[in-house]
């Protein structure tokens, strides 16, 4: 369980707005140990494999767009889930790969359920206040809509381990992935705590 990890990319608007350190103290502050990070600039197709990794990722994701809408009281362009994240796909290869991103594998006790919750839902309209894309962005459906381009909401987090486990594999070669004792492992894990008083 210790070594669980999970991938976190940050996009090319996290970059854009100088958050980088912002966005990884949030991750490194909760105890989460960075063992790969690098910067690359995406291609298109690897933006497009990344997100076919999840065979359910079409249905889900255009699940939730609709329900958003729903949700808000407004009608969604389609009530086609898969139409609809055809869209959203088409645009965030675009999104994804227009530039410079930080690629990152944290480690530690449920990195990806923590994660998650730092980074905070995918509508930044409606992600919760003291998360990343609650915090520092202010996109929506509706707008991204409007504009024909995907919600750009700063950060990329797995959504379980299986795909976080796909996505390292995607993005990381085995000798980038760090092994390494990290003195915090100490006061996080050991379940005696002995040694700290002299
Ligand atoms: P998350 O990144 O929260 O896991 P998804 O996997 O469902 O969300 O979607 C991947 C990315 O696609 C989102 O982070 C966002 O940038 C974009 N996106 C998702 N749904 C929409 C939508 N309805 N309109 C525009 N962009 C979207
Ligand atoms: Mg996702």
């Amino acid at each position: 369980m210790k070594t669980e990890k999970t991938f976190v990319m940050i996009k090319p608007d996290g970059i854009q707005r100088s958050l980088v350190g912002e966005i990884i103290e949030r991750f490194e502050r909760s105890g989460l140990k960075i063992v790969a990070m690098k910067m690359i600039v995406p291609s298109g197709e690897m933006v497009r494999k990344h997100y076919s990794l999840d065979p359910e990722w079409m249905r889900k994701t255009g699940e939730k767009t609709i329900a958003g809408y729903i949700k808000k009281g407004l009608k969604p362009p389609t009530d086609d889930p898969i139409e609809s994240s055809t869209i959203v796909l088409n645009n965030l290869v675009k999104y994804m790969s227009c530039g410079p991103v930080v690629a990152l594998i944290l480690q530690g006790v449920h990195s990806v359920g923590i994660v998650r919750k730092l980074v905070g839902g995918t509508e930044p309209l409606t992600s919760d206040v003291g998360t990343i894309r609650g915090d520092y962005v202010l996109d929506s459906y509706q707008l991204s809509d409007i504009d024909g381009r995907a919600v750009r909401n700063l950060v990329h987090a797995s959504g379980s381990v299986e795909e976080a486990k796909n996505e390292i594999n995607l993005w990381f070669k085995d000798h980038e992935v760090i092994k390494y004792r990290h003195i915090q492992d100490e006061i996080l894990y050991d379940a005696d705590l002995k040694g700290i008083l002299e």
